[in-house]
């Protein structure tokens, strides 16, 4: 039978994950406990990091695109509020 041990198992080929690394960091209701883990594969765990590597650099893409507009928008309404006391 299958263990199914989620966090224990790489997502990518299913092999066993190990601990590298644990570490507890303070929080505002006590400590969170976190695990790092990589793939047993280490050919797999490149490839996982590389990929996690993309999808943080997409994510901080969006989210200075998200700043971005949320200034333009700050600046329209001080624009327009500007023009209304004319
Ligand atoms: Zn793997």
């Amino acid at each position: 039978m299958a263990n199914i041990s989620l966090g224990n198992v790489c997502p990518r080929c299913g092999k066993d994950r190990i601990v590298t690394r644990v570490y507890k960091e303070k929080t505002s209701s006590g400590y969170a406990h976190y695990k790092i883990t990589v793939c047993s594969d280490q050919a797999c765990q490149k490839i996982v990091e590389k990929k996690l590597d993309d999808e943080a650099l997409k994510r901080g893409a969006i989210k200075k695109e998200q700043v971005r507009r949320e200034e333009e928008r700050q600046k329209n309404i001080k624009r327009r509020k500007r023009e209304d006391s004319e």
